[in-house]
This record gives structure tokens, sequence and C-alpha cells, in this order.
């Protein structure tokens, strides 16, 4: 694990040119880059990969998981359309990058792991952090009955559907950003789901993606 929680100058001019990079692919919304920005990539990977942490790329964090890419991230964050003091509950937390990155966007994030280690690994790293994310150890299919409805839900692993339970605890206008299995059986397309004020679901396809699959129930493997 990487205990080395230093943001330097050095650090800081990586993230400025991750970026730059990111809106020449594509990523138009201030308030994800300036978000992007703020948060230090670096302290979720393994040290090993220090050097690494601000390029655009996915990397494995352990327990056979992964980091997701910043530009997946700054992507399904854009799609969610964050605003300040929302709810937003996350399916996955994996390294916690992606609920910082919300966090940072003034959220309030609560986020479920079902990968017993990494859930436990994460929580310590996210305690010495300056973000407001409550995780959870749980099956992400359940959401969280206690604390919902939430404004934006977002799902960080490949779906095979839309979770009937997560629908629920959606409010009307609410949005969901999920990478739904494809029919290929190769990778995802990522879907917005917004919930009508009449309870119907309007669906937009926004490309395709890879993820690690969406597994049921709480697990060490
Ligand atoms: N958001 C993460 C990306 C994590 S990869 C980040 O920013 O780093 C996807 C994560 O989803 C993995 O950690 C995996 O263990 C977790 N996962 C898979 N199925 C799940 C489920 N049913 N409930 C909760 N988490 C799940």
């Amino acid at each position: 694990m990487n205990t080395s929680l230093e943001d330097n100058y050095r650090h800081k001019g990586l993230r400025k040119q991750l970026v730059e990079q990111l809106r020449t692919k594509g990523i138009t919304d201030d308030a994800v880059l300036s978000a992007i920005n703020e948060v230090p990539r670096h302290v979720f990977l393994d040290s090993s990969f220090v050097e690494l942490a601000y390029q655009d790329q996915a990397f494995p964090i352990g327990s056979g998981q992964t980091i997701s890419q910043p530009h997946t991230v700054a992507f399904q964050t854009q799609l969610l359309q964050i605003e300040k003091g929302m709810k937003v509950l996350e399916i996955g937390t994996g390294s916690g990058y992606q609920a910082c990155v919300l966090a940072a966007m003034g959220a309030k994030v609560f986020s479920i792991e079902r990968q017993r280690n990494l859930y436990f690994k994460t929580k310590e790293i996210l305690e010495q952090l300056p973000f407001r994310v409550k995780t959870f150890l749980g099956d992400g299919y359940e959401g969280l009955t206690t604390y919902q409805p939430f404004d934006r839900i977002i799902i960080t692993a490949g779906a095979p559907s839309i979770p009937d339970m997560l629908v629920q605890q959606m409010k009307p206008g609410g949005i969901m950003v999920i990478p739904m299995d494809n029919t290929e059986g190769d990778g995802q397309t990522m879907l917005r789901v917004t919930k009508m004020e009449d309870g119907s679901l309007k669906k937009e396809e926004f490309g395709d993606f890879k993820f690690v699959p969406m597994l049921k129930e709480i697990g060490n493997d």
C-alpha cells in the first residue's frame, strides 16, 4: 500500500497535464475537471505505480480489481450532472478514487464495496483524506435501504441488467450511470438512466467501455 500522502509540486503538475489530456478527449465539464485536478490519484495506487498515476490508464489495486482509467471516471462523473449537496450512491468503491472525485464536487457520497480486503484497505486510505465519503461493506445489488433515496447512482462494475432495488432507491428525476454488459459479451455500453416523475425510465447510450464484472454478495475472491 502507498502510505505516503504527500502531494508535491510534481504531482500537481502531472495532474494539470492529465486534466488537459481529458479536455482534449472530450471532457468539457469544468466542475469535473477541477475535481480531477484536486484529487491526488497517486495516493490510491500501490507505491510501485506512483510514477504512472497521472497517465490516463487503469491499474491493478490488489484483490484482482482495478482503479478505473481517469477518462472513464471523468466521463461517468460528467454524465451524472452532479450538483453540490446531492446524495450519491456508488457501487464498487474499489480504490476510492471515483468516490473522492464525486466528494470533491460537493456530493455526499455513499459507496459500497463487496470485496472484504479491498473494503478495509480503502477505508484506511479514505480516513486520511479530506473528502466526505461513507463506505460500506455489502452487495451493491441491494443498495442502501437506510440512506435512500439518492439523487444519483453510479455503478463502476459491468452490470448484466439495471438492478431493480437500485431503481427503487432513486429519487424521481434522479440519474443512474451504469455500464451494462453488451450482447456480444466483450464489454459494456455506458447507459444513463433517468427516473421520470411517473416512475418510467429514460435510457441513453454513451459508447463502449470495459469494466470488471459486478458480482453478487460479499466475498474475498
Ligand atoms: N470506483 C472504483 C473502480 C473499482 S472497480 C475506483 O475508483 O477505483 C469495480 C469494483 O466493484 C471492484 O472493487 C469490485 O470488487 C466491486 N464490485 C463488484 N461487484 C460489486 C457489488 N455487487 N457490490 C459492490 N461492489 C462490487
